[in-house]
């Protein structure tokens, strides 16, 4: 999944993700990606978030709704998605050792973050006052 998550000059947040879903998909599948609250979600007056990685598993803790209400209730951007990723770990540890699932925000000040359950997940930050950043994104293992 390429998840974005972007916020203008005025002020405003909007996002988009796209996929290919998972490989060897049953037919008809449905991942997160298309799922408002699940693979995306963005509330102009708090802030925004996508996923990437095992999509069941992100559409059964509605991951994307739940990272933006966290950030409603004073969470950073990256604790957020930490309590999202420790939430799917908590439910699931042991199929949590051998998934992946990635969160990603951004909110309403330009703070982002993002947490994951494996390594190897970064980000690319555009900044207009700085330079692309790429960052290697924490990871429970
Ligand atoms: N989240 C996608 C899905 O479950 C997979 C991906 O991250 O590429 O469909």
């Amino acid at each position: 999944t390429i998840g974005m998550i972007a916020l203008d000059a005025q002020g405003n947040l909007s996002g988009a993700c796209t996929t290919s879903g998972m490989a060897y998909k049953l037919h008809g599948r449905i991942g997160d990606s298309p799922i408002i609250g699940a693979g995306l979600y963005i509330d102009n007056e708090i802030g925004g978030a996508t996923s990437t990685g095992v999509g069941e598993e992100v559409v059964r803790n509605v991951g994307s709704f739940l990272v933006v209400e966290l950030m409603r209730q004073g969470y950073s951007p990256e604790d957020a998605c930490k309590e999202a990723v420790m939430r799917i770990i908590r439910k699931k540890p042991e199929t949590a050792k051998n998934i992946q699932v990635g969160f990603l925000a951004l909110n309403k000040k330009g703070e982002y973050g993002a947490y994951a359950i494996q390594k190897g997940f970064s980000y690319a930050v555009c900044d207009t006052k700085k330079q692309d950043l790429v960052i290697k994104g924490k990871s429970y293992y």
